[in-house]
């Protein structure tokens, strides 16, 4: 038997027990008479105490051990008399009898400790070593009872977990395809999946009518700060259901997590239409931590003289409170920040609702203080308050300010961590125009069904047709997301064309599923969750990557296993490959 204990197990009640530990050297201190070797483990760190007097010999040895090495020892464990109490192994530590090296350990290229000095890079490449640390452990095991707990939830609700392939068909929507070459087949190609959307419609047609999977999806996307190209979901489906079904088992998996696993109470979640949300936070997935809603003052601060304003498609503000004494300066960073290719706005106006009553703006020159008092009116300001002002394009002005607002909700400390704000954002549109291509996009899927008292407008005005499409927004993070989808061939068909699809082409990427609605497919639908992302919110971070026991940078690369890498001739030869001349000299 290697141990009898973990390092994090012994208390006081355990004095005079002989035990075994094994574990990894944290740190060793020489005090001459006495050698003190921490030993830790996942489960904490417990103090091991070498003898001179008693045992020379073993004290040389410990004497010699090197951060992390793996030893196991053997020992009485007695009361210390210098208590350690912020660790509850803290009253104890260990007489050692006996040790064994049972490994070494070269010295580590950064500490194994809650604040490394480590880079990223470094962290990275040496990821089975940062795994070590306690910050990490605690988001791997965050994550394992999220994974748990979600499938307990969703078991005790009579879902049924599915396994679907990895190996499948590109598909032209969405997001770009990782493919995989065939070698039984030459010049053919398999694809990874995006998700297991049309695998989990067809179970639906099978009569599966609860189906879940904790399952890996691959995105071969530019990648961002908060993306991975291999990620989880909790993948969701069901039969004979409406939104409101959904909503509603959804937003109880959610409380049930939040319960179990922070011992949070989540509220009954609250719902807003994409509409308000767009008009109200410039956003389709607001932090509503805070208000801060956006006030259109188009109609007060056209026709004053104003060209920029006047011009302008919309002008819309947003109060920032207690902020009338920024100063000069503060406000032309602000402005910089505004400005930011990034941010993208022109510039901002400011209105100054000062503690004395006065108002003061930089468009005084235009408006009169009644003017402003009006807008003021609008926004509820109170004195002391700051009106920040952004205008221009519609959906570029409510995207700038959202930022802006969300820039504010940060200064102003009203993004608390640990305060956790769940939303429904419903009644998406159904259709995005996109202007480079000149055609209509899926917003959410295009299995993803049309209202119904939409239907009519699919052909007179399909960018206004809104879906049964829904997100799970937490504190400005998109959770999840899902709709009720198309169950019907026609419908499925027509769908395909309003995308620009020829009867061809949608035969050949998706007449399976098609001829599958022909046998009697249910109604259904469902939501996916982003389980790295929900772990990362949950734990309260940004970053899904610590969440993540092996993720990739931001290149896209795995560091440690070095990865992408070449692949020899032979293999490219039985893969039918063959690289560019260009390539191949790289
Ligand atoms: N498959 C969808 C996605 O990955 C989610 C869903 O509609 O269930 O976004």
């Amino acid at each position: 038997m290697y141990r009898t204990h973990t390092c994090g197990e012994l208390r006081i009640d355990h004095i005079g027990s002989m035990v075994k530990l094994a574990g990894w050297v944290q740190r060793s201190r020489d005090l001459g008479g006495m050698t003190f070797v921490d030993l830790r483990d996942r489960y904490g760190i417990t103090q091991l105490a070498f003898n001179m007097e008693e045992n020379a010999d073993l004290c040389e040895q410990a004497r010699k051990l090197g951060r992390e090495f793996v030893i196991q020892v053997e020992g009485e464990v007695i009361e210390r008399s210098s208590k350690n109490t912020q660790i509850p192994t803290g009253e104890v530590e260990i007489k050692i009898t006996g040790l064994n090296v049972l490994n070494g350990s070269k010295t580590p290229p950064f500490t194994i400790e809650d604040d490394t000095d480590g880079g990223d890079e470094l962290r990275m490449k040496y990821r089975y070593l940062d795994l070590r640390r306690n910050p990490l452990q605690a988001k791997m095991y965050l994550r394992h009872q999220l994974g748990i707990e979600a499938r307990k939830y969703l078991d005790s609700q009579g879902f049924f977990e599915i396994e679907t392939p990895f190996l499948i068909k590109s598909t032209p929507e969405g997001a770009r395809d990782f493919v995989v070459p065939s070698r039984m087949n030459a010049g053919e190609f398999y694809a990874l999946p995006q998700s297991p959307q049309t695998f989990k419609q067809l179970l639906m047609v099978s009569g599966y009518d609860r189906y879940f999977q904790i399952v890996r999806c691959f995105r071969d996307e530019d990648l961002r700060a908060d993306r991975q190209p291999e990620f989880t979901q909790i993948d969701c489906e069901m039969s004979f259901v409406e939104q409101e079904d959904i909503l509603q088992t959804f937003e109880g998996m959610t409380k049930h997590l939040f319960k179990m696993v922070k011992g949070i109470e989540l509220p009954d979640f609250p719902r807003m239409s994409y509409d308000e949300a767009m008009m109200y936070y410039g956003s389709d997935k607001p932090d509503v931590r805070f208000g801060m809603r956006f006030v259109d003052v188009t109609e007060k601060a056209q026709n004053k003289g104003f060209k920029v304003f006047d011009s302008a498609e919309a002008v819309l503000g947003i109060n920032a409170k207690g902020c009338a004494g920024y100063s000069r300066k503060d406000i032309d960073k602000l402005t910089d920040w505004v400005k930011r290719p990034q941010i993208g706005a022109k510039g901002m106006v400011w209105v100054k609702f000062n503690e004395d009553g006065t108002i003061k703006s930089a468009v005084d020159k235009f408006y009169s203080e009644e003017d402003l008092r009006e807008w003021g009116t609008l926004a509820d300001a109170e004195p002391g308050d700051l009106l920040l002002i952004l205008s221009g394009d519609l959906n570029k002005t409510r995207k700038a300010l959202g930022e802006l607002r969300l820039e504010m909700g940060n200064r102003l400390g009203l993004r608390k961590r640990g305060e956790f704000a769940p939303l429904w954002v419903i009644d998406f549109p159904l259709l995005e125009w996109d202007e480079e291509t000149a055609r209509f996009y899926a917003m959410h899927h295009p299995f993803t069904s049309p209202k119904q008292e939409d239907f009519a407008k699919l052909d007179s005005d399909p960018g206004s047709v809104r879906a049964n499409a829904y997100d799970l927004v937490m504190n400005g993070v998109e959770l999840g997301g899902g709709s009720i989808r198309i169950h019907n061939r026609d419908l499925q068909k027509r769908m395909f064309e309003v995308l620009g699809f020829s009867d061809e082409e949608a035969q050949k990427q998706f007449g399976f599923l098609m001829n599958a609605f022909e046998y009697g497919a249910p109604p259904h639908g469902g939501i996916a969750f982003g389980f790295d992302r929900f772990a990362a919110v949950t734990g309260g971070d940004d970053s899904i990557r610590d969440y993540i026991a092996f993720p990739k940078n931001n290149a896209g690369r795995d560091m440690m296993i070095d990865s992408p890498a070449t692949i020899s001739d032979e293999q490219l030869e039985e893969l039918h490959i063959r690289l560019a001349e260009k390539e191949k000299s790289e």
